[in-house]
């Protein structure tokens, strides 16, 4: 069950299947764009049917399959601020550390307009979210918590269904990925709506039960009330 004032599309990019999220409150005509991927112009061309303006580009982290978009959105909407968690900054503006290079296709972001930590409450296009940092796959990795009814986590590369976040990459770190899950998803309401990277959304009490990474069949106890 999704809140009903949230209008929510999913733009899947052709190149490593990444979503991209358009998140808009009825009644308004700005969203959120979260983590645009390589499909930019697939990107504008909804918002322009939609005839919405984006309020915010959020990336979850740094990773090319996530940022590609940013500077497309950027050349038509120079002003909608750039928002990714401080530690995955450097990312951006560097082929290297987004990966790209390695995959053979250089590509940089603009710079942030503006860095967000721990804790931090964001507001943009009518929704207020809160920044959890969860590293491990990539070290300055944050998810968006909108705590709607039920809550909705733009969550990128951590939580997946069934799966988590690769930790392979040079600074990746398994054990820091799991920590992140269980210490700041897991205890959020079982109903919470885990909106991910790649793949289908899931559920933090679908994933507690069944995730066999990081869930009860990795070892996980679930000790939140019931
Ligand atoms: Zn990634």
């Amino acid at each position: 069950m999704q809140n009903p004032e949230l209008i929510l599309e999913t733009i899947v990019s052709d190149m490593f299947a990444e979503n991209a999220y358009l998140a808009q409150l009825s009644g308004r005509d700005d969203c959120l764009v979260v983590d645009p991927g390589f499909d930019v112009h697939r990107i504008v061309e909804r918002l322009s049917e939609r005839k919405l303006t984006p309020a915010a580009i959020l990336n979850t982290h740094g990773h090319a399959d996530h940022i590609a978009g940013n500077s497309g959105l950027k050349q038509i909407w120079p002003n909608c601020p750039l928002i990714i968690g401080a530690k995955d900054a450097d990312k951006l503006t560097d082929a290297s550390l987004n990966l790209s290079q390695d995959y053979g296709f250089p590509i940089t972001s603009p710079p942030a307009d503006h860095v967000v930590e721990d804790g931090e409450t964001y507001v943009a296009a009518g929704f207020e979210l809160e920044v959890l940092e969860t590293p491990g796959h990539s070290p300055g990795h944050i998810v968006f918590l909108w705590k709607s009814s039920p809550y909705v986590i733009f969550g990128g590369d951590v939580l997946f269904q069934h799966s988590i976040g690769r930790t392979d990459f040079a600074d990746g770190n398994f054990e820091a990925l799991k920590s992140a899950i269980q210490t700041r998803l897991f205890p959020l309401p079982g109903d919470s709506i885990v909106l991910p990277g790649h793949g289908e959304p899931t559920t933090v009490e679908a994933e507690k039960q069944h995730n066999p990474f990081v869930g009860i069949p990795a070892g996980y106890v679930d000790e939140s009330p019931r």
